[in-house]
This record gives C-alpha cells, structure tokens and sequence, in this order.
C-alpha cells in the first residue's frame, strides 16, 4: 500500500534553509525563513516569556490533561487584546478555544466552516502557501482575486467583486494584518468599505490575524478584523501567538467564533471541539501557559509589550531605509515603507533570485517574498546593490 505514494516536493523554505546553510561565505543574507531577527541577526525568547515560564516551573502542579479546549484562562486573556477591550466578548457572543499555533486555528476555522456547509473560499492570491494546502485538504473550492494591484497597494475592487459574486455557503479568508507575503494591507478606510460589503452579504467571514502587532501596534492592526466583527452576525478569527510573542515551535493560537445569538455559541464552540478531539486531541499547554501568565501579571504585560514595540521599531526602520532606495533597477521599493510586517514581494523573475543567490549569497523564497527582519544595518545597503545589479 504505501509504495503507492508519490513523492512530494520538500518544503521550498526548508530546502532554502539547508541551502543557506551550506555557503561559507560570511555576509551571506538569509531572507527566505519567516522568523523575526533582532538588528544582530538572532531570534531571542522574549524576557517575558523567559521570566513567566520560570514562573510556570515553580507554580504549576500538573500537567494532567486539560481537554480539546486547552487552557481557558489563556483563551480569555487575549480577547481584550483582539475584540473590544470594553466588552470583548461583544455581548457573549464570542468565545475561542486554544489551538496548535495559528496554522491549527486556520484549519479548525475551516473545517468549523465546511462543517456548517462551506463549500468555497474565496481569498486573495498570493497568499501565504499552507492556507491553499489546508483549503484543499479540506474538499474545498478556492476562488481566487487578486490581493495586491502592481503599485503595491491592497485591490479593493477586486475584493469587492469577488464578495459582490459570493453566495450562500462561501466563506472569504482575510488577513488582518501584516499580509504574508506582500506586506500589502487593507487601509482603515478600506476596511471601512470591506465591513460595509459584508452587512447583509451571506459570505462567512474568516480573519486570519496572525501578526498582531507587528504592523503598527496591537489596537491599530485589530483595526480591520474588529470591524468586520462590528459589522456581520457571524464570523471565525484564527489567531496566532508564534509571532508576537516569539514563540514559534511552541505552536500557540487561538480559534474564535462569533455567533449571531448567545445561545448559539455553546454549540457552535462544542463543534470545534470535536473537530479538533478528532484532530489533535488537545493544544500543546506550554507555551499557551506562558502567555497566560504574562497576561495575568502587569509587569510581565508591560516587559512583554515593550519587547513587541522594539520589534515593530526595528521592522519600521528596515522598511523605511528600503523606501527611501527607491526605485532600485527594475525594482521599486518605495512602497515597502507603506507596507506592514516581516513580509515583502518583490517582483523578481526566477533568474534574477537564482543570480541574488549564487552570485551575493542573498537567499529569498522562489517567489520573490523576503522577509525583511533579515536585513540589518549592516547588511541592508549591500542588499540594496544586489538587487540594483540583478535587476537591471
Ligand atoms: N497565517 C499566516 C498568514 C501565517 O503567515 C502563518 C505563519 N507563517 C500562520 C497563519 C500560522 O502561524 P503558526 O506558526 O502560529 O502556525
């Protein structure tokens, strides 16, 4: 049976990292793996995290299973952060559960949605890869629209007419911030005009916020996923802790639902659980019990939101000294000044990436996507010219 199996492609990103990894030459740039780097090129455990999971050491008395929900007291701690800080639970129509990282909250928010008769997602392309994966996994169709028009800015209109065709049993996949790969958000106006387009549309809205913060500040980039939450009766957020709290392996998310009613949020969170009791059991508690306790505890609120601001300043600056390159070649990176996040796209052909590659030691996925927090000081004007010399 098994030798039926057809080989599969290797991760591209992985393949990337053991290629990366064999060039000796020293100012060699890796740009291709999407994990922050602080200006020295490493990527710490936050102090807070440091300091709560010393605390979890010394406090916790057992790690006995918890359930499909994980750890409640985490789910809840969050909400203030994502929802309405005066009533994050909008009425007691929101509840959450806790999820292996934001991929498993992207799969639970999916199959939640397949379960209650989904059977297309609409999403903007490009988008980050597993999202598609996961889609097809699932059974599901994906109805694509442009995110991004060439000038590097969100197309709204194509958003707009993809909703004006959706129907009953479609389902629109947003990100709601920090888009992956292109770093291209919606505007809090066009957000404005999204929330609009979803009062009264039968499309089920699911926000993918896995980068809070890392845009302009926790508030600004709730921004677009609660306005939606203002606008429609019902709506999934898959929410991800693995970057703003750097705690990548220890795969931290959240899944919530919105529901039109109260009554009906009991069952519709009693769904997500025995999908994911059918999926993965259980969360992975650790990491969801450090950020519990960080959020538990003021000091550990505040070290854990400065070391999230010193890393949204960092990520600003690369991205303004980029602005400020200009028209580079054939590149233009003046509107990566105005885009958000780790993530950029830039519009380079295959060759152009295996040249940045093999002539520079500058490593990026094949799709032209770098992540920005590779770039340092040091390395950014040497970065600059690689691509002045490629892209000719
Ligand atoms: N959504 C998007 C848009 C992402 O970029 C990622 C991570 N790359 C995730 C979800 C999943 O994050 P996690 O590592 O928490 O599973």
């Amino acid at each position: 049976m098994l030798d039926r199996l057809d080989q599969q492609p290797p991760d591209a990103l992985l393949a990337l990292i053991k290629l990366h990894d064999a060039d000796p030459r020293a100012d060699k740039i890796d740009l291709g793996v999407g994990v922050y780097r602080t200006g020295q090129g490493e990527t710490p455990v936050f102090g807070a995290i440091k300091a709560a999971e010393q605390k979890l050491v010394k406090e916790q008395d057992s790690k006995s299973y918890l359930g499909p929900e994980g750890d409640m007291g985490f789910v809840h701690a969050l909400m203030p952060y994502i929802f309405d800080g005066e009533d994050p639970t909008i009425g007691g129509r929101i509840d959450g559960m806790q999820t292996p990282g934001g991929t498993g909250a992207v799969r639970l928010a999916l199959a939640l949605a397949k379960a209650c008769g989904v059977s297309r997602i609409l999403m903007g392309i490009p988008s980050w890869p597993n999202h598609a994966q996961i889609i097809k996994d699932l059974g599901l169709e994906l109805v694509t629209f442009a995110h991004a028009t060439d000038d590097g800015a969100a197309d709204l209109a194509a958003l707009e007419a993809a909703l004006s065709d959706g129907r009953e049993g479609d389902a629109v996949l947003l990100h709601g911030c920090c888009h992956n790969p292109t770093g291209v958000d919606y505007t809090p106006a066009q957000w404005d005009d999204i929330a609009q387009l979803l009062e009264g549309s039968p499309v089920l809205p699911i926000v993918d916020l896995a980068y809070q913060g890392l845009g302009h500040g926790m508030d600004e980039d709730a921004y677009g996923a609660r306005r939606v939450i203002a606008a429609v009766p019902e709506a999934l957020i898959a929410y991800s802790c693995d970057k703003n709290f750097g705690l990548y392996r220890d795969r931290v998310g959240a899944l919530y639902a919105m529901t039109a009613d109260t009554e009906s949020l009991a069952r519709v969170m009693s769904n997500g659980y025995a999908l994911a009791r059918a999926a993965w059991s259980m969360p992975p508690d650790h990491g969801a019990a450090a950020v519990r306790l960080i959020l538990e505890d003021e000091k550990l609120t505040a070290m854990w939101q400065d070391e999230l601001d010193q890393m949204r300043a960092r990520i600003r600056q690369v991205r303004d000294r980029l602005g400020t390159a200009g028209q580079v070649g054939s590149v233009d990176l003046t509107p990566l000044a105005h885009q958000n996040g780790m993530f950029a796209t830039l519009p380079l052909d295959k060759d152009q990436i295996a040249e940045l590659r093999s002539e520079h030691g500058i490593y990026m996925a094949g799709s032209g996507r770098i992540n920005v927090a590779g770039l340092t000081m040091d390395n950014i004007e040497k970065f600059i010219h690689a691509v002045s010399a490629v892209a000719s």
